[in-house]
């Protein structure tokens, strides 16, 4: 059943929230041991959520659960962001995204199992045990909002997730899960509580079943915030209308039965498109975005010291050795990568050469898809370049090979623009997905050729 739909029977009282709700923290219970999409389940706020919608069924969301990555503050609820250095830290506050889906009638069942602080693109650098692909339980649900995706490809119940893009954490695990994921315009959801990855990348979105199901928990989670001094001012544009797309040339050298399956896709569609090059993008924004998410990353992460968030230890040793304590001890082994090299390129000597020099591309990657759009009303591209792959396989991966898995979905992230996956269709029974990248706050384009794929 499509959101929506669920939604009118709570509103009218056919259907109780309480029973769905307790339906689907059964079903989590039930699965979670196997799977691991969850690291918390909030069961007693989430019946307490639901008693009050079955008093009062309104709001647009009444009635739906919704699961929120574990990088997202929920107050009283354990927020760690897979890192145990953050294990036991629960939050006075609520993000303002959790505010507004509560106002809307949304039950939030538990927060999900994500790549430490979003590091990474298969979900394996997680400190709450890796969670496993939903169709096939040797491979990976993809990363780093695996746990998003995971259980919503599972659940028998409708379910929208939250999940969070820095570089492509929306896209990249639905592809690999098979559902369909936003990441939007940078600024249209407030990033007020979450806990911040890069702040010049990161975007909340919404994942589901049904591209519908995407639009309307948008609606809701969209608007400006004055506690977030990077939160727009603009709204959506109204325009749906897609006349032409642009199939990203480069992004076609993949696996050959991936490509097949998105040109046959395309086919189906009946919609116009032709190929268009972005060498620029192509060839560059992946070291760009590395470098640029790193040396953002290596800032944020200094605040966690084992003083006043999570961890903490006994101060018996002078101050700095004992954070190097607390973080050797409590940081996983990317974490530690990402804070060293991310520090690296940003040091006097270096700076010049590593991170001002990635912004300028940054500028570029820009500008190159404007001009796309000019002639084009969205672009086109598979989402990743493999389908989901066993665990013992990404074992053998250099921390290189796991970066390159993201040549598609860094360049839209860079350029802060909203791009959709949606399956389009099966290779060796593993999901396809295709991904649709659209201008700044056409979000409704996107939408409007998602309900097209499915
Ligand atoms: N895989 C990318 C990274 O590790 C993207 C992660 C994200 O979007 N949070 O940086």
């Amino acid at each position: 059943m499509k959101a929506k739909e669920y939604i009118e029977k709570v509103r009218s009282g056919e259907i109780s929230a309480v029973k769905t709700t307790e339906g689907i923290l059964n079903e989590i219970k039930k699965i979670n041991k196997d799977y691991g999409f969850f690291n918390t389940i909030s069961e007693n706020f989430a019946l307490d959520l639901a008693e009050k919608v079955d008093k009062n069924p309104k709001g647009k969301l009444a009635g739906l659960s919704i699961s929120l990555k574990d990088d997202l503050c929920v107050k009283d609820v354990e927020t760690m962001c897979s890192s145990n250095i953050l294990r036991g830290y629960k939050p006075p506050f609520n993000a303002t995204l959790v505010n507004s889906l509560i106002r809307e009638g949304a039950i939030l069942i538990g927060k999900t199992n994500q790549d430490a602080f979003g590091f990474g693109s298969f979900n394996v650098n997680t400190d709450t045990g890796i969670p496993k692909n939903p169709l096939d339980k040797s491979r990976v649900t993809g990363g780093s909002s695996g746990g998003a995706a995971g259980f919503t490809a599972l659940t028998k119940f409708p379910h929208v997730a939250i999940g969070e893009s820095t570089g492509g954490s929306i896209v990249a695990p639905c592809s690999f899960c098979g559902v369909s994921g936003l990441s939007p315009t940078y600024g249209l959801v407030s990033r007020y509580g979450l806990v911040d990855y890069a702040n010049s990348l990161d975007k909340l979105g919404p994942v589901a079943k049904h591209v519908e199901d995407l639009e309307l928990v948008l609606d809701v989670i969209k608007g400006h915030d004055v506690k977030d001094s990077t939160s727009l001012r603009d709204d959506l544009r109204k325009d749906r209308t897609v006349k032409k797309i642009g199939l990203i040339k480069e992004t076609l050298d993949v696996d050959p039965k991936i490509k097949e399956i998105i040109l046959k896709k395309l086919d189906e569609m009946n919609v116009k498109y032709e190929k268009v090059s972005l060498p620029k993008t192509s060839k560059y924004a992946l070291s760009s975005y590395y470098i640029i998410a790193m040396a953002e990353a290596s800032t944020n992460l200094a605040k966690y010291c084992g003083m006043r968030y999570g961890q903490e230890g006994k101060v018996n040793m002078p101050f700095n050795e004992y954070f190097s304590e607390i973080r050797t001890k409590n940081f996983n082994k990317e974490v530690k990568r990402r804070i060293i090299l991310g520090t690296f390129t940003r040091m006097a000597g270096y700076r010049d050469a590593f991170y001002l020099k990635a912004m300028k591309v940054r500028t570029l990657v820009i500008e190159e898809y404007k001009e796309a759009f000019r002639k084009y009303d969205l672009l086109v591209s598979p989402t990743m370049p493999i389908v989901a792959p066993k665990l013992s396989e990404v074992n053998k991966l250099k921390p290189k090979d796991h970066y390159m898995m993201d040549v598609m979905t860094v360049g839209p992230n860079l350029a802060g623009i909203p791009h959709m996956s949606v399956n389009a269709g099966f290779y060796n029974n593993l999901p396809v997905g295709i991904m649709f990248t659209g201008d700044h706050l056409n979000e409704n384009k996107l939408f409007k050729i998602g309900e097209n794929v499915i």
